[in-house]
């Protein structure tokens, strides 16, 4: 099976769930939040509709909005490349965001715009059903594993949440500017390679909780929080 083939024994083919068209024509014009206001494009998601690695980021930044595109400009090439690092290419992936519009000069994102924006990226998950969840940064990090811990201690380790392995790495763009962790970046992304491949992939659905398939222990960090599985599921 290739890394983004469908498998037809898949969860996901076993059970109702909503289609990205369906959800992208929920959004539509989507004035939820004050961020429509400044906003130039409604960035929703691009790849594979049936991907087994789905990549979170944080939201549209500059160019992002101009071209309604995730991930375009510096740190959309150094993920191209960190992909190939994981034998994948951006067809075989899907990239979203966990706001779909820009905050005005790239401030973080707010608590209440997360609130409202959220609902549909749980729509998302729940239409792609992948096996890998990558979260880019302590923003999609902490709303996937529900922690407050930050990413760098969360980082070069897979958890478990329910049907999907997450595995929390730092955002290409903070490697744009801080060289060190593009090194870290290219560890994470063989420890990608690892989880796509099938003898990997066969071991930790029998290993669930104890070894990971990459010899490290698969845990969440906050066992007693709601989980992203209870979420979509
Ligand atoms: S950020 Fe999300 S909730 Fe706010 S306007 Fe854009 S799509 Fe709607």
């Amino acid at each position: 099976m290739t890394p983004s083939s469908p498998d037809p024994n898949h969860p996901r083919t076993q059970r109702p769930r909503p289609s990205l068209e369906a959800v992208r024509a929920e959004i539509g014009d989507c004035r939820r939040c004050p961020l429509s206001e400044t906003r130039t494009t409604l960035v929703f998601g691009v790849g594979d509709p049936h991907a087994r690695v789905m990549f979170i980021g944080e939201a549209p930044g500059k160019n992002e909005d101009l071209k309604g595109e995730p991930f375009v400009g510096a740190a959309g090439h150094l993920l191209d490349e960190l992909l190939a690092e994981a034998g994948l290419v951006r067809d075989q992936v899907y990239i979203a965001n966990i706001l779909k519009c820009r905050p005005p000069g790239n401030r973080d994102p707010r608590p209440d715009e997360i609130e409202l924006c959220t609902p549909y990226l749980r729509d998302q998950v729940r239409a792609i059903w992948p096996d890998v969840i990558v979260t880019l940064g302590n923003f999609a990090t902490h709303f996937i594993l529900h922690t407050e811990r930050g990413i760098t201690g969360l980082r070069g380790k897979v958890y478990r949440t329910g049907h999907f392995q997450v595995l929390p790495i730092f955002h290409p763009a903070a490697a744009i500017y801080d060289r060190s962790k593009v090194d870290i970046l290219h560890a994470d992304f063989t420890l990608l390679r690892g989880l796509l491949s099938p003898v990997e992939a066969a071991a930790s659905e029998c290993t669930e909780g104890s070894d990971h398939g990459a010899g490290k222990p698969a845990e969440n960090p906050e066992p007693s929080a709601p989980t992203l599985w209870e979420d979509v599921k």
